[in-house]
């Protein structure tokens, strides 16, 4: 959570205040960076940040509010795709006042995307057993190793990333967090193709890559805390986004709103897939009505069960949000909980469309079930219980943060460099 002192404006106030801005500063014929630079000098870009930092100290229902009226308006908001709300958030929470000047500003505005640069061949579940090397040699950090599943980084500027700065110390210790540029020749993209035919992700290799001594987020060998804050942020995935939505449908005419879409059409690009992972629970009903699979009472049953832990994991998620707000720190549990429940709910989703769907639910293509849309929720289902932390790591925090259970037993203290590792 942002340490942040909260406005007490009224939502009447809110409005007014708001709608006579939009009145004298919205205009869709500027260009997008222009429109973006008076939004953000106006405060109204990422209202819930603190006010020394282009925001306006807003709690949840007041930024809901300020979306609400920017889509009435259909005025574009704040760059928000992929993981730049990750890098701004982190930044925001453990970055000092220099990174959060030069880096925050370029994140709303869309000049800068981003990337997460944490998984390796040998460390996922297991991050703090990473082993890019980060060396400081004269003044600046030089890094080598690799990275993997990084998603976006072919269209990443910069990427926050964690490698080992100290050998020596026990494996969370002796790790630093960072701010790297993504265009510099000591790194090389190279992107990944997965089975549901998309390519969101990459293998990220640093070869003599440079950071600057001032792009080190948190102090040497404080990496694990600060990468934790991020994975909070990244667990809670459900929460709204800090940038004002707005709709890009045709056909609103106007610089902005070309640039817009042109802007929506690459960042998004990776993500197409992702309702698919979720299971589209949300098709369910017309696709059991639409095959007359609703007649039979094994699939109503199965049905019946899918809905109910979709109605459960939104009223779980509404109590942790209420507790957030009434000051409970419970950030990670309550975001490991609601991902396990995603994982559980899409797997359920995905069962009842091979129970409605049959065989065909295999096909893809045109003249397949819902244009191939059914056999690539199958394909993609799986990822939602591996990305940011998988089923069985949630199942761990909750088993020791949630419920006060032994911890797992560790067999990975004392220095790094002697610890049995995955090279
Ligand atoms: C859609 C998607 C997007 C992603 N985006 C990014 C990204 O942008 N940046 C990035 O850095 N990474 C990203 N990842 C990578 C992701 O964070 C890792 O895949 C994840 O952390 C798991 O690591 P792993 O793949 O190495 O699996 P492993 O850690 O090797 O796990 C293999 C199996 O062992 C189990 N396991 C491991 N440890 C334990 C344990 N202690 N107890 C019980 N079971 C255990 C796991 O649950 C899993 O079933 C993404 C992954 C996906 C699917």
């Amino acid at each position: 959570m942002i340490d942040n002192q909260e406005s007490t404006l009224s939502v009447e106030t809110i409005r007014i205040e708001l709608e006579q801005w939009l009145d004298e500063n919205w205009c869709p014929d500027r260009s997008l960076l222009e429109w973006r630079n008076i939004l953000v000098d106006g405060g109204w870009a990422a209202t819930e940040w603190p006010v020394e930092y282009y925001g306006r100290g807003y709690n949840r229902e007041q930024t809901a509010l300020v979306f609400e009226i920017f889509r009435e308006k259909g005025a574009v908001g704040a760059a928000s795709i992929g993981p730049r709300r990750l890098a701004s958030e982190t930044i925001l929470a453990m970055g000092n006042d220099e990174q959060k000047r030069r880096y925050l500003r370029p994140i709303l505005t869309g000049e800068h995307a981003w990337c997460q640069l944490f998984s390796e061949p040998g460390s996922g579940s297991d991050l703090a057993g990473l082993s890019t090397k980060a060396e400081f040699i004269d003044g600046r950090w030089i890094l080598n190793g690799q990275k993997v599943w990084n998603t976006s980084a072919h269209h990443a500027d910069y990427g926050i990333l964690v490698a080992r700065t100290d050998w020596d110390k026990p494996k969370h210790q002796g790790i630093s967090y960072f701010l790297i540029d993504m265009r510099q020749p000591g790194v090389e993209v190279r992107p990944l193709k997965q089975m549901n035919g998309h390519a969101s992700f990459n293998e990220v290799f640093m070869t003599n890559a440079v950071i600057p001594a001032e792009d080190l987020v948190g102090g040497e060998g404080n990496g694990w805390a600060v990468a934790t804050t991020t994975l909070s942020y990244e667990r809670r995935g459900a929460a709204p986004s800090l940038s004002a939505k707005s709709s890009t449908k045709s056909p609103q005419k106007g610089q902005v709103y070309d640039e817009y879409r042109s802007e929506l059409e690459v960042a998004n690009e990776p993500y197409t897939w992702y309702p698919q992972r979720q299971g589209r629970p949300d098709l369910v009903m017309s696709r059991a009505r639409q095959t007359g699979a609703i007649a039979d009472s094994v699939v109503r049953q199965e049905m019946a069960k899918l809905f109910c832990m979709s109605k459960g994991a939104m009223l779980a998620s509404q109590s942790a949000e209420s507790k957030r707000k009434s000051g409970s720190n419970e950030i990670v549990p309550a975001g490991s909980i609601g991902k396990l429940a995603a994982s559980v709910i899409a797997r359920q989703a995905a069962h009842v469309h091979t129970m409605i769907t049959g065989c065909d639910a295999m096909l893809s293509g045109p003249d397949s079930a819902e244009e191939g849309m059914i056999a690539e929720v199958l394909i993609s289902v799986p990822a939602i219980s591996i990305a940011g932390g998988t089923d069985e790591i949630q199942r761990n925090i909750i088993s020791e943060r949630v419920l006060g259970m032994p911890k797992e037993q560790r067999s990975d203290t004392g220095p790094f460099r002697d610890i049995k590792r995955n090279t």
